[in-house]
């Protein structure tokens, strides 16, 4: 049986990608809506076909536990409304996928963990690059050591918000947590991670400096930072909201050969090269793909292969980045 989605918050992602993207799904479909938008409401429910019923508002969203059409609410709201959210979802007893990153901060991301656990839901995270074939092969080419052991790695991912508005969820702390670090430096930490397989043991970073200060009054502009694994390798990593070449790689150096892609994190064109020559995928509707791979692993009891625990991890390895930021670059060992 396919399952039904409610999405929670009906912004760009939500709008541009998840609801498009479930069109297209066969293990799960748009079955509500959550907004504090009534007029956004109207438009969802005669474009998508969405009963009365099935549309909530952030007050009455708990009533969703009564709800037989919905299985899965995924939430799509700016980070600091991430946790209460998904705690809500998995008190209405429903499973849950989280956006990325998971919470602003570790302790939080554990709880959403622990409520899940708790009420006897799934929670997985909106990782949607584990499901798309460039990414994949990239965690091949590390973890099989396919060109001999990972040596180093390189990762950025930046975009540039200094022409926009000043008043986005953003730039303001509360509401994100912080900065590009949160937003896409994450995907550079997931990056590492999935091409070593393993946890880095500690990390080094240093944010740049402020050149729009009308924007960072409250995050970060940028961070550059190290990643330690095993064996000494060192994942080199940054990311910035202030860059107009707007970087999006993630390449490795092994024994004998190297990989690269450029871009590796947008949701099209991504584009990949292996010492052996370019390297031939088809573009996927990730984020279709990815969600029925996660209804599927609920309807079987079973965890995603992007689980909360995952998101958790990414925590951890975050704030022994800003850790180590806010202390001038001092080595902090990540504790899991
Ligand atoms: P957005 O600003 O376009 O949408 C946010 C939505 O939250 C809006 O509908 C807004 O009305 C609602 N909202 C509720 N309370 C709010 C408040 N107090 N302040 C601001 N907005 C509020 O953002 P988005 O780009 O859709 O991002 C939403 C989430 O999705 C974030 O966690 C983001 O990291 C994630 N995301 C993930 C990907 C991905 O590739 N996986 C891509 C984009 C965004």
């Amino acid at each position: 049986k396919s399952m039904g989605i409610a999405l929670v918050g009906l912004g760009r992602y939500s709008t541009n990608q998840l609801a498009p993207a479930l069109q297209e799904t066969e293990n799960c479909h748009l079955a509500g809506i959550v907004t504090g938008s009534p007029s956004k409401a109207e438009v969802w429910k005669s474009k998508y076909n969405i009963p009365e019923g099935n549309v909530y508002n952030y007050d009455n969203f708990d009533e969703i536990a009564n709800n037989n059409d919905i299985d899965i609410v995924y939430v799509v709201l700016p980070i600091a409304f991430h946790a209460e959210f998904t705690i809500r979802a998995a008190e209405a007893k429903k499973h849950v996928i989280c956006e990325k990153p998971m919470a602003t901060t570790a302790e939080e991301a554990q709880r959403m963990v622990d409520a899940c656990n708790a009420n006897g839901v799934k929670l997985a995270i909106g990782y949607r690059l584990h499901f798309e074939p460039f990414n994949k092969r990239v965690m091949e080419l590390g973890q099989n050591k396919i060109f001999g052991k990972v040596k180093s790695i390189k990762a950025a991912d930046s975009s540039d918000m200094t022409g926009g508005s000043l008043d986005v969820w953003r730039l303001d702390k509360e509401r994100a947590g912080g900065g590009p670090l949160m937003d896409l430096g994450i995907y550079c930490v997931q990056g590492a991670v999935y091409t070593m397989g393993k946890k880095p043991i500690a990390v080094k970073a240093e944010f740049g400096e402020i050149t729009h200060p009308a924007y960072f009054r409250d995050v970060e502009q940028s961070v550059k930072w190290e990643m330690e694994f095993e064996d000494g390798v060192v994942a080199e990593c940054e990311t910035s909201y202030a860059d107009p070449e707007g970087k999006k790689l993630l390449s490795a150096e092994a024994e004998n050969g190297w990989w690269k892609l450029d871009p590796a994190y947008s949701y099209e064109g991504k584009e990949g090269e292996t010492s052996e020559g370019k390297m031939d995928f088809p573009n996927v509707y990730e984020q279709a793909i990815q969600m029925d791979s996660q209804a599927e692993s609920f309807s079987k009891n079973q965890e995603s292969i992007v689980p909360g625990e995952m998101g958790v991890r990414d925590m951890k390895i975050i704030m022994a980045i800003y850790e180590s930021a806010r202390n001038n670059g001092e080595r902090v060992e990540i504790q899991y």
